[in-house]
């Protein structure tokens, strides 16, 4: 006999105990063999003083268990607070979101019948970075961070999810055709990886054009990897479209440890009601179970799960007097899943999870030659509202020496000088871009601190500096608009 693998289970907010207890009442029915270990997350949690609303001791639980099934918590309201989520995607390194979004037509109405997509999210990069700053009165920025390791690992991860899933499509989404260097690299390490996986067709899409087309015919896509951003949105956007965002479950997985929930929150206004639908979080479990070397286990609770669905006993959110036969509660909806154990589905298809392995995931990638990195120019970055790109230029030409000359200003990314339209719309954020003045010199730190010397000497607000770097001669910046 196999022994319990141990799991932290949290019980989270709002309907977060419930949808709990009845998920763990149908995954003992199926014989799971888990030692759970309980923690306490969410708005007690934070109400004690604890931004990230999880105390110190539970790290030491998931660190130990490495996996960990979660309700959904209340985030409270306000300032100071950390969201638990992100939190614990970044400590625990927690790179990659799966979330399969799937139709159960014609039991549950959906505009995609035989909808079935796999969304896979990068989750720790991207604007999610979280480095924000307010550089002049008018000026926010966010910086969007894509790293080649981040992309490589998604992407392989992607690839790999599909080949244990028996799947035959991986459909990358980035905006790349704007964001030729972020979105660019996810894009050029998707074409890189591909080959690695010749029975799986790879293809890409641009964002905007690929979402409507997943929000109009999902069919045409099997499983979608794409930055976090996109991801987040795109994740609920199909969930919802395939029936009910109630009905989804993710996985968020890392080297080192595995979180799973429903996609939902903690609906605090249905707390206590014995109304919520537990199929997300349950969902959730099953993939869970598969990840730890539970599948066939896995198999039998989404298969009674499947029949209960089919049998039209629905909770309140998924109920319709043409589809459902019972109107039921979450404890009657968890003993009907937990009663049809062992049953198989009579017209949804029955799941199989026996051929999945536990997914150990490969996110090492491949040694790479050291590049050779040259710094070709600078940015200088000002607060400036005092007139116009042409007497700006004035301003700034007046810092050229040291073997480096004003090349171009921008706003926005947008030139306006030399040259520039009358129209461009500026403000108090300007980019002040400097070069050798002979062409072909490299650039030393040493001139770029003697620039920004020669910038406070003149009194100018410099916000930021931005080097130009070549990598193996290759420019890792882009020209502005207009240049
Ligand atoms: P929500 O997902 O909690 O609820 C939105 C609506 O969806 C609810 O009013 C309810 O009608 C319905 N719903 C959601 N889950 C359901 C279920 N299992 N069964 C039946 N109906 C369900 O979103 P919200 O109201 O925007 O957020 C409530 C709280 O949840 C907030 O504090 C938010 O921060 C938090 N939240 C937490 C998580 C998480 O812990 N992973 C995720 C999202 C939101």
């Amino acid at each position: 006999m196999a022994s319990n693998v141990p799991v932290t289970v949290a019980h989270g907010d709002g309907i977060g105990p419930e949808i709990m207890g009845a998920t763990l009442e149908i995954l003992e029915a199926a014989g799971a063999r888990l030692d759970i270990e309980t923690i306490e997350i969410g708005e007690a949690v934070f109400n004690r003083g604890h931004t990230a609303g999880i105390e110190p001791e539970s790290w030491e639980s998931l660190r130990r268990t490495r996996v960990f099934l979660k309700a959904p918590i209340t985030t409270p309201q306000g300032g100071g607070f950390k969201s638990l989520n992100v939190t614990t995607r970044k400590t625990l390194g927690l790179y990659a979101n799966a979330r399969p979004c799937v139709a159960y037509s014609p039991y549950i109405q959906t505009k995609h019948p035989g909808m079935n997509v796999v969304i896979v999210r990068e989750n720790e990069e991207d604007l999610y970075a979280g480095v924000e700053h307010q550089q002049t009165a008018e000026v926010t920025q966010c910086l969007k961070i894509i790293t080649r390791t981040g992309c490589e690992r998604i992407v392989r991860y992607a690839f790999e999810y599909a080949v244990r899933n028996g799947r035959s499509k991986v459909t990358c989404f980035t905006k790349d055709n704007i964001m030729k260097l972020t979105d660019g690299l996810f894009h050029r390490v998707f074409d890189e990886i591909a080959p690695e996986y010749p029975d799986i067709e790879p293809e890409h899409w641009i964002v905007d054009i690929g979402a409507a087309k997943l929000a109009d015919t999902p069919g045409v896509f099997d499983v979608v990897v794409m930055p976090n951003l996109y991801g987040d949105i795109l994740s609920d956007v199909a969930a919802q479209i395939a029936g009910s965002v109630g009905l989804a479950g993710s996985a968020n997985i890392g080297d080192d440890a595995a979180m799973f929930e429903a996609i939902h929150g903690s609906a605090p206004r249905r707390a206590g009601q014995n109304m919520a639908n537990p199929s997300g979080l349950l969902l959730g479990a099953v993939l869970m179970l598969v990840h730890i070397g539970q599948p066939h286990v896995a198999e039998l609770v989404h298969n009674a799960w499947l029949r209960t669905i089919e049998e039209g006993i629905h909770t309140y959110d998924i109920h319709s007097e043409e589809h459902s036969r019972e109107k039921v509660g979450t404890r009657e909806f968890g003993a009907a899943v937990a009663a049809r154990v062992g049953q198989q589905p009579n017209e949804l298809p029955a799941v199989s999870y026996a051929a999945a392995p536990g997914q150990t995931v490969t996110s090492a990638t491949a040694a790479r030659a050291a590049v050779k990195k040259e710094t070709v120019g600078v940015d200088l970055f000002l607060d400036w509202n005092a007139g116009s790109p042409a007497e700006l230029a004035a301003v700034v030409q007046k810092l050229e020496g040291d073997g480096l000359a004003l090349d171009m200003i921008d706003t926005r990314g947008m030139m306006v000088w030399p040259g520039g339209f009358p129209e461009t719309k500026t403000g108090d954020h300007w980019r002040c871009r400097f070069i050798p003045g002979d062409t072909g010199n490299a650039v030393s730190h040493a001139q770029i601190a003697a620039l920004l010397q020669r910038a406070a000497d003149a009194g100018l607000d410099f916000i930021k500096t931005e080097n130009l770097c070549t990598f193996d001669g290759e420019p890792g910046y882009t020209l502005a608009q207009g240049q």
